[in-house]
């Protein structure tokens, strides 16, 4: 009896470890459960497996931004955690610092990887319109009885004391609530399949830099580890700690052998055939905030080409209309996908001039949209994704 309740509460330990990120727990958990899911992730793999085979790359150049609308749902039990907006809006403010490269703390990286830091072109942005659209200041608030509602699936289900996600292909949903277990945060990794529970959750005490957010988890980059996970990024270490051989797909990260935390010296090598030993300064590894510094090239790269293959439609969402800013002029493009004719209603005074540009880069054509209707034959493109700009607008194109 003693050693069957060892071998269990050592099960349990193992299920609801000390990780301070339950990603790979949680996405292991339910790729056992789901056939769907594991199907989209074996794809996700074949992706990844080309894109690090130098096959594969979203081919995007560095101007190209794009905005992703996010909703973040605040379930709290505690008055407490019914967090404020401004500290909702630090968090959007430190992902879209380090997504874009900006951040103030760069020259801590060391010299042999500062050059691999990359702009995404990501911009993130509370949803100012709803999925009825209606405008809306991108939160949502519910007061729940469920005591570690993250360590549950009832946080996506309003059912059940939670509330349930805004549709995930024009939002990513961030739920701010109580985990257990030291967990500060998890997502599920992308999959080609939609799963009710795609998203990300948080706990209060790692969600933004000022009110619930404590030390050492108060910079913000406890999402931006979960936002690389939720656009496909795995651990420096790969899938499984102990190995110097299980790849990350990324080909300018180190092997790595297990995770690091707090805050080591330079160099830390886990595996010998690593001069510069781990990259634990990269924010897939566990080091905490004032130590997780950057993604790499080949991090961003990959981020924006699952970006524009799984998740594209987060880019045509209109969840961002940004109509609160003034004398805007307005585009809307249909369809979307297109196979012949793309049309662009211009509501705007002035003609624009507009190219569209091909993932290698190139651009396939030029013109001037004009107010009202405007029309662009597309029959003749190859499939793809096409980037159509004018000087102060963009919208990604998907040919068919
Ligand atoms: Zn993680």
């Amino acid at each position: 009896m003693r050693s069957l309740l060892i071998i269990l509460s050592f099960l349990a330990s193992h299920l609801y470890g000390q990780e301070p990120c339950a990603t790979m727990m949680r996405s292991n958990d339910l790729e056992s459960r789901s056939e769907s899911y594991h199907a989209g992730m074996e794809e996700m793999r074949n992706m990844a497996s080309q894109f690090e085979a130098g096959v594969l790359n979203a081919n995007l150049r560095g101007t190209d931004e794009m905005v992703i609308p996010v909703v973040v749902h605040v379930v709290y039990r505690e008055d407490v955690n019914n967090i404020s907006m401004e500290q909702i809006n630090s968090q959007i403010e430190a992902l879209n610092r380090d997504f874009s490269w900006s951040q103030s703390d760069k020259d801590k990286i060391p010299s042999v990887w500062r050059d691999l830091g990359k702009n995404s072109g990501l911009i993130f942005k509370l949803a100012d319109k709803d999925p009825d659209g209606n405008f809306t200041n991108g939160v949502t608030r519910t007061k729940t009885n469920v005591e570690n509602i993250g360590d549950t699936n009832a946080y996506y289900r309003t059912s059940r004391g939670g509330i349930d996600p805004w549709v995930q292909s024009h939002y990513i949903n961030i739920w701010v609530c109580e985990i257990g277990n030291n967990t500060l945060g998890y997502t599920y990794l992308p999959s080609t399949s939609a799963e009710p529970n795609d998203g990300i959750v948080m706990a209060p005490r790692a969600f933004g830099m000022i009110g619930t957010a404590t030390p050492p988890y108060d910079k913000g980059r406890t999402l931006v580890h979960e936002m690389g996970h939720y656009f496909g990024l795995r651990h420096l270490w790969g899938t499984e700690e102990g190995e110097c051989t299980n790849t990350d797909y990324m080909n300018d990260t180190p092997w790595q052998n297990e995770a690091n935390f707090g805050c080591p010296n330079f160099p830390t090598v886990s595996c010998p055939s690593e001069d510069d030993g781990d990259m634990f300064m990269n924010f897939m590894d566990y080091t905490r905030d004032t130590c997780a510094l950057f993604f790499t090239t080949n991090q961003v790269e990959f981020m924006q080409l699952v970006l524009l293959t799984s998740k594209v439609t987060l880019t045509h969402s209109e969840a961002v209309t940004g109509l609160a800013e003034q004398g805007r002029a307005e585009f809307n493009v249909f369809p979307n996908p297109a196979s012949n004719i793309v049309t662009i209603n211009f509501t705007g005074v002035e003609s624009n001039a507009y190219s569209l540009i091909n993932a290698l880069g190139q651009i396939e054509s030029i013109g001037k949209l004009n107010q009202g209707l405007n029309q662009i034959d597309v029959h003749e493109l190859k499939a793809g994704v096409y980037l159509l700009k004018t000087d102060n607008w963009h919208e990604h194109i998907v040919v068919q």
